[in-house]
């Protein structure tokens, strides 16, 4: 399951003993019983994170106190609310190691991101100009190229993954040419869990002169994230997969990258001057974020943020990877039970099917035992056709899963596998 170190015995229950204690934090995992008379076993966090206390607490707070319109207000609350906007700004900044909170553009999540990049930058290029993208991408980025390409002619190449569900970097080293602008990788796939070595892919991309975007959607919520470590010169993740409420998320990019690309939404905000034949554009950030933004949002996430450090990123990573390691190895002694793709390293999720049971109906049969996993192509339609996976469930973890949640999937799995579900 994966080239890695998995916390064992002592240290395994002193980890499972920690993500009981976080599990206290979280309101809808300590509600009592679900409808289906169960306790809640929420295996469903790639999709979305719970939220902790201090996340709803914070956005409760804001709105009972600082709520008004930001940038363009000079009363006390208006002053605070772009207060609080821009502090989220630099939080945001500190976690990924961002030169400076200029490099930290507001989105909804990871698709708008790419959307915003893949328009903006594909202005700046040419008809034939390459990007190039792998076959384990979430839609997320993969369709605002597709769009790119049918706007502006560029072409994409598809890196492709090996059996066990890996990229060959000898692979990429074939596929980028003179004509590559950008390469455009998960970090980790939301469908088999493979985390992709990005801070070796950079170099090679940077010394070809492409430059490197990063899907963090899944890596961000689960290990320390460093822009400048991992060399990504563009990188996307969704708050709400991450503790934060949905609706908020982030594009990084190097600020004369930034700099260099013309704005892709228009309104209030992203101008300096506007008169009845023409605008003038604002400086980063805002030059990016037409309209009012998500600040109730941006103060959840910076909420978020601080709560994922107070617990560890490096900790979050390495409990449900072995919570991941623990599971994997019971289900796939169950007779029936395949769990798919065994990449070199792997985070805390995987899929899985049972034989002669479509994953909606093995789905529908574990939530009636309270049991929350995804089912279906994981929006990675390629990934999924490229398995042979007409559907599959997914078992997705973060801080607070713990061995009950996997024991009680491992023992609803051994029944559907006896009956069939
Ligand atoms: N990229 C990856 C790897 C994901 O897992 C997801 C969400 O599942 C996305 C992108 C899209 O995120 P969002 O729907 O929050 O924009």
């Amino acid at each position: 399951t994966g080239a890695r170190g998995f916390l064992k015995g002592a240290a395994f229950d002193a980890a499972d003993a920690k993500a009981q204690g976080i599990r206290e934090d979280f309101p809808i995992l300590t509600a009592g019983p679900t409808k289906q008379g169960a306790p809640l076993v929420y295996l469903d966090s790639a999709a979305t994170s719970q939220k902790p206390r201090v996340v709803i607490d914070a956005i409760v707070d804001y709105y009972e106190n600082t709520n008004a319109n930001v940038h363009r207000s000079i009363h006390r609350l208006g002053e605070e609310a772009t207060a609080a906007l821009e502090s989220g700004r630099a939080a945001v900044a500190d976690y990924i190691g961002a030169a400076s909170s200029r490099e930290i553009i507001f989105t909804r999540g990871t698709t708008e991101s790419f959307n915003l990049l893949a328009s903006s930058l594909c202005r700046r290029l040419e008809a034939g100009d390459e990007i190039i993208l792998s076959e384990m991408e979430h839609h997320a980025n993969i369709v605002p190229w597709h769009m790119a390409a049918q706007n502006y002619g560029v072409v994409l190449k598809f890196l492709p993954l090996n059996e066990a569900g890996d990229l060959e970097l000898s692979d990429l080293d074939r596929l980028l040419s003179p004509r590559t602008k950008l390469v455009s990788l998960t970090h980790i796939s939301n469908l088999l869990g493979t985390i992709n070595p990005i801070g070796q892919i950079a170099p090679m991309v940077h010394a070809r002169g492409a430059l490197l975007a990063v899907d963090a959607a899944q890596s961000l919520p689960h290990m320390p994230i460093d822009v400048k470590a991992l060399g990504a010169d563009f990188l996307a993740f969704s708050g709400h997969k991450a503790f934060a409420p949905m609706g908020i998320g982030c594009l990084y990019g190097r600020q004369e990258l930034l700099e260099s690309l013309p704005p892709w939404q228009g309104g209030g905000e992203m101008i300096s001057a506007v008169g009845l034949h023409g605008f003038s554009v604002n400086e980063l950030p805002w030059k990016f974020e037409a309209g009012t933004p998500h600040v109730e949002g941006v103060v959840g996430l910076e909420a978020a943020l601080d709560y994922m450090q107070r617990l560890d990123p490096a900790w979050i990573d390495t409990w449900t990877a072995s919570l991941a390691a623990y599971t994997i190895e019971r289900l796939e002694a169950i007779p029936g039970v395949t769990v798919h793709g065994a990449p070199r390293l792997r985070a805390g999720l995987f899929p899985f099917t049972l034989d002669g049971v479509h994953a909606h109906d093995l789905a529908a049969f574990l939530d009636r035992g309270g049991i929350a996993v995804r089912a279906g192509k994981h929006c990675a339609h390629p990934l999924s056709d490229k398995l042979g996976l007409l559907s599959s469930c997914r078992v997705s973890f973060h801080a607070y899963s713990t061995r009950a949640d996997a024991d009680a999937l491992i023992k609803r799995l051994t029944d559907a596998a006896r009956r069939g579900a």
